[in-house]
């Protein structure tokens, strides 16, 4: 069956987009610990990170720091915390998190609830910066 997120890259469950390639893809995260927390992919479904074959896994790296740099400009912040967790969704993800002190990177914390003109908005800012 297809993960959650393939289907997000399929146009099969919507999300708020804010890049893509022919590999990767973009988008935010729906339960977001800051305004910005994007989720990074591959759209070869893969469980695990350390599973990708080094040219794909390099490459998305490549690909969040791009996205990095666009949200770093579109949501003040010190800088962009990066984690790779992996325990919900069984498809490759690195989640890149507005921070400006290290507790913001807590996924204990209870999540942001943020409104769909408010996360369109946030897409927007930061899709705006790739350009
Ligand atoms: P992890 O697998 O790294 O523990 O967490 C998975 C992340 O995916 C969570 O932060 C969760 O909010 C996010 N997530 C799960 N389902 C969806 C979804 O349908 N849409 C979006 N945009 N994010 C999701």
């Amino acid at each position: 069956m297809p993960s959650i997120f393939t289907k997000i890259v399929n146009g099969e469950i919507p999300s708020y987009k804010i890049d893509e390639d022919e590999n990767y893809f973009a988008f935010l995260d729906i339960n977001p610990l800051a305004k910005g927390h994007t989720l990074v992919i591959p759209k070869k479904e893969i469980d695990y990170i350390f599973d990708m074959d080094d040219a794909m896994h390099a490459g998305l790296w490549n690909f969040a720091k791009k996205i990095s740099h666009a949200i770093e400009k579109a949501v003040p912040c010190k800088r962009i915390g990066i984690a790779v967790i992996g325990l919900e969704v069984p498809h490759v993800h690195i989640h890149l998190i507005p921070i400006n002190k290290v507790s913001d990177m807590n996924f204990a914390m209870p999540k942001l609830q943020l409104s769909k003109e408010e996360f369109e908005e946030t897409a927007e800012k930061i899709k705006k910066q790739l350009s």
